[in-house]
């Protein structure tokens, strides 16, 4: 979205966290590590796991993002649906404030009713309120076994069927649930011909599955089979392979994170990052595909996403063989149906991006005046010269 990208005024100041990578501590009775800003995830989540513990945030960009960038962008990815978003994730933090003060929040406390909650302000803040210096995160237990299911659905409302059987079946095992439609697959076979795909028959759309057990490899395929027997028969899964390595589950899971990738490859596309409640994402979709086939023809819609939170990647790409530029000037219009259709359904224009540059107008259009003000009113009070990343969230 453009949020640690500098204005154009040549006067922005760029800082660097990278430095700031220590692992401060490590409490595995109290389940929480404490690291500094800078820290990559995948270093975090790797400490952790020397320590017997699981830190669960996992996204495409784990190698190269910050604990910092996660925390300031309230990132999502795979797990939500388990353990929650970066927000979740954090008791406690420690910022620099726009005035140079340093705020000790370090706090691994899970219940603490002291008043405002400072911690909320700054995590998803995008950097506009304060420099996050260091935070103390929530430890799990390490699942004993994970497995991953590749299961073609007929439509939509089948697949959130499917997820409510699973969490009723898998209850906290269950830790994602990812739609992929056959386009998206398309586009995959098209730009990565060395993938395989997972099911011989095309259908309309696909999930991603995957359990995290706490007794074992067999218990979590026993429930999974049981699962897929109940789908199958009930008609709201045609098909469904379940990986039988950690190598196939890898596979799977590579058709999945290839998607944005051979979207790119495949020409310029306008993307989105869209929540809407479970119960309306069905009828979001078809409603949204209607609208959108009538306002600009022939458009491709890859849709994709965290189903399982509710979050869909609900990309367009131009029509085959359009002139892509002539495309893009249409981004105002399509991205005047995909909003409009979201609001018509309470959802939210950003659940895991951001707002950045990108999309602080759109959020003007669709917040409330009074949340607007707000949101105004907290920027001013903590940062009344208006110094940390200027132009950022609010216009
Ligand atoms: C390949 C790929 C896949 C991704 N997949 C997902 C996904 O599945 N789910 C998801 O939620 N996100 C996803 N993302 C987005 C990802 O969450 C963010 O890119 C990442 O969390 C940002 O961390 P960063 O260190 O790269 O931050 P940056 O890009 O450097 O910064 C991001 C924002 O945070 C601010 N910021 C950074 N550090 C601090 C700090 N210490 N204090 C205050 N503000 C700060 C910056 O000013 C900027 O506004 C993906 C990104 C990529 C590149």
């Amino acid at each position: 979205m453009g949020g640690g990208t500098p204005d154009d005024s040549g006067a922005a100041v760029l800082l660097s966290l990278a430095r700031m990578n220590k692992i401060r501590a490590i409490d595995t009775e109290n389940d929480t590590i404490t690291v500094e800003a800078g820290c990559i995830l995948a270093n975090v989540q790797q400490a952790a796991r020397d320590a017997g513990r699981l830190f669960p945030l996992s996204l495409a960009a784990e190698g190269s993002c910050t604990i910092g960038g996660n925390l300031a962008t309230n990132a999502g990815g795979v797990q939500v649906l388990r353990y929650g978003n970066a927000r979740d994730l954090c008791l406690g933090l420690e910022v620099v404030t726009p005035a140079g003060e340093i705020w000790d929040g370090l706090r691994g406390l899970r219940k603490d009713n002291t008043g405002y909650d400072l911690r909320d302000l700054f995590i998803g803040s995008e950097g506009t309120l304060g420099v996050i210096t260091a935070a103390t995160l929530k430890l799990f237990p390490l699942p004993a076994a994970q497995l991953t299911a590749f299961a073609a659905v007929p439509d939509v409302e089948s697949a959130v069927a499917l997820l409510n059987l699973a969490k009723r079946r898998l209850a906290a095992s269950l830790t994602a649930f990812e739609l992929i439609s056959e386009f998206c697959l398309t586009l995959v076979d098209k730009h990565f011909p060395q993938s395989r795909r997972p099911l011989e028959a095309r259908s309309p759309y696909y999930v991603l599955l995957e359990s995290s057990d706490a007794e074992s490899a067999e218990h979590a395929q026993a429930l999974f089979e049981s699962l897929m027997a109940e789908a199958l028969e009930s008609g709201l899964v045609t098909d469904a392979a379940v990986a039988a390595s950690i190598a196939q589950s890898k596979a799977f899971w590579g058709l999945r994170e290839n998607i944005p990738l051979a979207q790119a490859m495949e020409g310029k596309n306008i993307k989105h990052d869209i929540g809407v409640p479970i119960s309306s994402i069905a009828r979001y979709v078809d409603e949204t595909n209607s609208a959108l086939a009538q306002a600009a023809p022939g458009v491709r819609m890859v849709v994709f996403g965290h189903l399982g939170d509710g979050n869909l990647h609900y990309n367009v790409s131009p029509a085959e063989g359009a002139d892509a530029n002539a495309f893009m000037d249409s981004e105002p219009l399509v991205n005047r149906v995909v909003y409009d259709a979201v609001a018509r359904h309470h959802g939210s224009i950003s659940a895991e991006h951001g707002l950045g540059q990108l999309k602080r107008e759109d959020n003007v259009r669709y917040k409330s005046p009074v949340e607007l003000a707000l949101m105004r009113s907290i920027k001013q009070a903590l940062d009344p010269l208006g110094i940390m990343n200027p132009g950022k969230v609010l216009p």
